[in-house]
């Protein structure tokens, strides 16, 4: 009550006060004191970001299923509300029912980006959490980390209780029933991180030391406690098909991101870019049926009432039925005036003519990612699309109607001269040129806008580039002014990402458990919402490694050999090492490596030592409805 009041008071005075009301369409709200688990689910970014995340759309609707469960929603502050939440002694809460973090039992934050890190300390501080788990005591939530970034969970291990490596879904419940049995026994906290560390997919960083060389390489990662595994291997949902999936969205009352009905066609992909971390930690390929994806459809259409159905996964015209999928969906839907989207394409004029299909108002843009400006350096990531499949791309989707087009980029990628970046312009003043013929014969080449936009290569853990030097700031610079330079038509836009932060998020996504000292710092002289550029303070991040020892450039230029042991060595994605490092071996002798769904297996040994396999079962069978 009084902190409704509190709030009622403090609401008029921030920015967007929607983003901490709560009580939208299809919130969940249950008994507080009948509930025997309760769960936060934390994002580590506002509101506006957090809605939009698939993942906890999936878990908050799984975890609140179940009678001896609740779970609600907490998301980070914008600075306004956060000074305001600190000068009346508000601690951060839930939008359901309001509780402080420090109420619930177990805390899940999703590490979707590294420059959220800092955010995670900040909400735990909010939520009156003590920022270690060494710190934590009985009275203390657990506090859970999963998503893309535990892949290398070393430089947030301190402030966290236990991650869960890979698919949430199944390990999710089995958490909650340890955490059950663990109250009814009464034991100590350690006695819950024992039962939990006996779950496959879930890693204790406690129960784990980590050893040093003295030129600061990794000796060894060892369990301190027995019973405990050598290595966490990744959870993996077999069957995508079956997996729990919500009927129904929360819906808010403000702009978010992603603001739709989301059905995942799929999960994982194995076209093999070898910069890409998610192809490695979301194999194998595992496809949703057809008809399984309607009746999500239907019943999200109905509880929720949005106007557009989002068809998500990392490459959606890769499901094996899109085709029939889509027009299904447009048979079913198109006549009430319900739109079709599909957010990742291939780069091929097959993706083209299925976005023109769907397109049903003005023609605004297409993106496309060729990733690198030359057909040599496609071929050393492994990116298998040719300067033709772009060009015809292009071309079917000008003879479509559209006038503009997004071009992704990315620069500093391994074995990159200066000709692979004189390469992107010159792709780009092509697909500029073709636009201008082809628009130009209905007489609207003044129309035809390219937007160029290049982000800076990150190495990523668990991929095939992970042990390369991310290139100098400087170089970078000097990349982006080249580029600056090329691109001089003025129907060329182009946009490029700030090297500084790339800088970063390269430190904090190989670093190692040194690093979380950093990360304390930077966020005690006040740092946060770092992937806010207009918030990201580089200056203090540098203070915060001169004050803790620590190189920036150890973690992101430094070249590891092969043979060192890695940070997160001991957490296992099912691709084996070995294959790693065949395909780094492969990406500087220039030769691609084929999809195994369509072209046999390529031995990164995932199937046969998980028991899994790509399951492409999309196109199996006409549906019941099909028109
Ligand atoms: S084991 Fe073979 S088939 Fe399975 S994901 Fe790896 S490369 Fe593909």
């Amino acid at each position: 009550m009084q902190q409704d009041k509190l709030l009622d008071r403090i609401l008029p005075s921030v920015v967007k006060p929607g983003r901490y009301i709560g009580n939208e369409w299809n919130i969940v709200r249950k008994g507080w004191d009948k509930t025997e688990v309760k769960f936060a689910l934390a994002f580590p970014d506002i509101y506006d970001i957090g809605m939009g995340h698939l993942g906890y759309k999936i878990l908050y609707y799984l975890l609140n299923q179940r009678e001896d469960t609740l779970a609600e929603r907490v998301y980070a502050p914008w600075v306004d509300m956060e000074a305001k939440m600190r000068e009346h002694g508000l601690p951060l809460f839930s939008l359901e029912t309001r509780h402080a973090l420090s109420e619930f039992d177990l805390v899940g934050f999703t590490l979707q980006y590294e420059l959220s890190y800092t955010n995670i300390l900040n909400m735990l501080d909010l939520g009156g959490i003590p920022l270690r788990g060494a710190e934590r005591s009985i009275g203390d939530p657990f506090v859970v980390g999963g998503g893309p970034c535990v892949f290398n969970p070393e430089p947030v291990a301190p402030f966290f209780d236990l991650f869960v490596i890979g698919d949430g879904e199944e390990v999710v419940i089995e958490l909650v029933e340890a955490y059950r049995e663990w109250k009814l026994e009464g034991s100590d906290r350690e006695g819950f991180l024992l039962k939990a560390a006996a779950i496959p997919g879930v890693y204790v960083p406690g129960f784990y030391d980590v050893d040093y060389h003295a030129d600061g390489t990794v000796k060894a990662v060892t369990p301190n406690r027995s019973g405990v595994p050598d290595r966490i291997q990744k959870r993996v949902v077999k069957d995508l098909d079956t997996a729990v999936f919500p009927d129904q969205f929360v819906v808010p009352y403000i702009d978010v991101v992603h603001d739709r009905v989301m059905l995942e066609v799929m999960r994982g992909c194995t076209r093999g870019c070898r910069f890409c971390q998610a192809g490695v930690i979301y194999r194998p390929v595992r496809e949703r049926r057809r008809e399984t994806l309607r009746k999500q459809a239907e019943a999200l259409v109905a509880s929720t009432g949005y106007e557009e159905i989002s068809l998500t996964s990392l490459s959606t015209s890769d499901y094996s039925g899109i085709e029939p999928l889509v027009d299904d969906l447009l048979a079913s839907y198109r006549s009430c005036g319900i739109g079709l989207s599909l957010p990742s394409l291939r780069l091929d004029s097959f993706s083209v003519g299925l976005a023109d299909r769907i397109q049903s108002g003005r023609k605004t843009g297409l993106t496309f990612a060729p990733e690198a400006g030359t057909q040599r350096l496609r071929d050393v990531i492994n990116k298998n699309v040719s300067e033709d499949d772009l060009l015809a791309a292009a071309t079917a989707a000008f003879e479509a109607g559209w006038d503009a087009v997004k071009l992704y980029f990315m620069i500093g990628l391994p074995t990159e001269t200066l000709d692979d970046v004189t390469g992107i312009a010159e792709l780009a003043q092509k697909v500029l040129e073709l636009g201008r013929k082809i628009r130009g014969k209905e007489g609207k080449a003044g129309r035809v806008k390219i937007s160029v936009s290049v982000a800076s290569f990150v190495p990523k853990s668990h991929t095939p580039f992970q042990w390369v030097s991310q290139a100098p700031l400087e170089e970078l610079e000097r990349r982006q002014d080249h580029l600056r330079r090329l691109l001089r038509d003025r129907a060329i836009a182009f946009s490029w990402t700030y090297v500084d932060e790339s800088l970063l998020e390269a430190v904090l996504a190989r670093g190692d458990r040194r690093v979380a000292d950093v990360i304390l710092r930077a966020w005690q002289k006040g740092c946060r919402l770092d992937g806010w550029s207009e918030h990201f303070d580089f200056a203090k991040w540098m203070e915060a490694f001169a004050e803790a020892d620590l190189d920036p450039y150890f973690y992101s230029h430094r070249e590891r050999d092969l043979e060192e042991t890695l940070p997160w060595d001991h957490i296992d994605s099912g691709i084996s090492k070995r294959f790693l490092i065949r395909e780094w071996k492969r990406a500087l002798a220039g030769q691609v490596t084929p999809d195994c769904r369509f072209e046999g297996c390529t031995g990164c040994r995932l199937c046969q030592d998980f028991d899994v396999r790509n399951e492409l079962v999309g196109g199996e069978g006409p549906s019941e409805n099909q028109s």
